[in-house]
């Protein structure tokens, strides 16, 4: 583990308003814990950020110290590159603000915001963007990863709705990036998958959606055709090893139901159902 000086830690302290999480502290295991419960790392120290502001003096630190940094938006990533072992994770689970201008249909997302801090700001004013399925991911993972969900064949990806990020760059400057600013940053974060700079807010693009619509799942039963499995289900099979039945949703996404558990998490996730982008793929048991 590394090993860090009262004084430079206390000198951290000084700089930030959020909280600094140690190895000994009470709170440290639940601070680091993310949304995938398998990933087991220990970061030597945790910036729970309150403001950008913060952002600047955490990564001057890590560099300073010589320490990887890791950055959190909401923890939902399954590969759990939100957390480092022995560096320094900047933590925005604190930063969850979405504030919503309705007459110019434009959201400002802070980088800690979930998909329902995000549906529920805009959907209050009859407003949404095309974020992921699932409620608990983050809207900055999501996004840096492209995005996509149930509103993309009609309004594009996330990011095609991004319009612009505050960012702070690894020399610790802050900057916004948008098709006018820093357009080639714009680009990188735009699909790059996070790590081009450690972005602070998000500006999206708003449409009129809802707030009542009417929704629903068309599944499709599976009857052996002359050959005596159909050719969509032998495809899936191949693809999900183990998948029994197949079905689409109804804008068109395949998803598989096994009838065994899976061993991912323990066989304790909800991959009765699996899905795409999340776990299609995993192997069952
Ligand atoms: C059950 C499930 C359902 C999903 N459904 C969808 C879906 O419908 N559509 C879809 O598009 N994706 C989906 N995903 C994938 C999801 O978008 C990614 O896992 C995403 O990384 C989660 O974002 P997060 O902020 O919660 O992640 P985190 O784990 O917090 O962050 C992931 C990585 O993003 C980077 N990052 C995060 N915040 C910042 C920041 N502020 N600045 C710079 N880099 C940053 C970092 O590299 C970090 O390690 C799903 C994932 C799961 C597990």
């Amino acid at each position: 583990m590394t090993n860090l000086s009262r004084e430079k830690i206390e000198n951290l302290k000084s700089k930030v308003k959020g909280q600094i999480v140690l190895p000994s502290d009470s709170s440290y295991n639940e601070v680091r814990q993310i949304w995938n419960a398998m990933i087991e790392r220990r970061p030597a120290l945790i910036v729970r950020c309150a403001e950008a502001d913060d952002v600047p003096p955490a990564i001057a630190f890590a560099r300073e110290n010589g320490l990887e940094i890791s950055i959190r938006g909401a923890g939902h990533n399954i590969a759990g590159n939100a957390v480092c072992d022995n560096g320094v994770m900047i933590d925005f689970s604190t930063m969850r603000l979405v504030r919503v201008d309705a007459e110019k249909k434009r959201a400002y997302v802070e980088p800690g915001a979930t998909l329902a801090d995000f549906d529920e700001a805009a959907q209050s004013h009859g407003l949404a963007t095309p974020v992921g399925i699932n409620s608990t991911t983050g809207i900055a993972g999501l996004t840096l990863g492209g995005g996509f969900g149930w509103l993309t064949r009609k309004y594009g990806m996330t990011i095609d709705n991004l319009l612009s990020v505050d960012a702070v760059t690894a020399d610790g400057e802050r900057i916004r990036a948008s098709e006018n600013e820093n357009a080639d940053l714009f680009w990188a974060i735009r699909g790059g998958g996070g790590n081009f700079a450690v972005v602070t807010r998000f500006e999206f693009k708003l449409h009129e959606v809802g707030p009542e619509i009417l929704a629903g799942l068309i599944v499709f039963p599976i009857r052996p055709g002359k050959t005596g499995t159909d050719p969509v289900s032998r495809i899936c099979k191949i693809r999900t090893r183990g998948a029994q039945r197949v079905g689409y949703h109804a804008q068109g996404s395949p998803f598989t139901i096994s009838s065994r558990r899976c061993a991912w998490q323990g066989g304790s996730c909800a991959c009765d159902l699996l899905h795409w982008g999340c776990c299609a793929g995993q192997k069952t048991d």
